[in-house]
């Protein structure tokens, strides 16, 4: 049982610069979708955020994994949500992943600035 969507839109590996083409995320209703930027995000209504619930506004920025096929790396990086539709990687998001990103109820930031809280 897959327990994660996949965003499916070509990034840079922000250690060997190699091209990764996919990465798992935590928002919205898990289960084998594919996001491309343009996508509007399905969500499941009246839950919280860690539970597939929509903020208010529809924007956050979502955590996704990856790993780099080119070196192994272990990659984090936050995924636009502009009122319901995937707008791209935040700038300046990608980086290496630490055990921390991981929390069972983490799976975003809520609104669309890019800085980390
Ligand atoms: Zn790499």
């Amino acid at each position: 049982v897959s327990l994660y969507d996949l965003y499916v839109e070509t990034f840079a590996c922000p250690s060997c610069a190699s091209p990764i083409r996919r990465a798992q995320t935590k928002f919205g209703v898990p289960g084998l979708r594919e996001y491309r930027d343009g996508d509007v995000v399905e969500w499941f209504r009246g839950s919280a955020l860690h539970n597939g619930g929509r903020l208010e506004g529809g924007n956050m920025r979502g955590a996704a994994r990856a790993s780099c096929d080119g070196c192994g790396l272990s990659v984090f990086l936050l995924i636009r949500v502009r009122e319901d539709v995937i707008a791209g990687v935040g700038a300046g998001s990608v980086r290496r992943a630490r055990p921390t990103d991981y929390g069972a109820k983490f799976v975003g930031f809520a609104g669309l600035d890019d800085q980390e809280a």
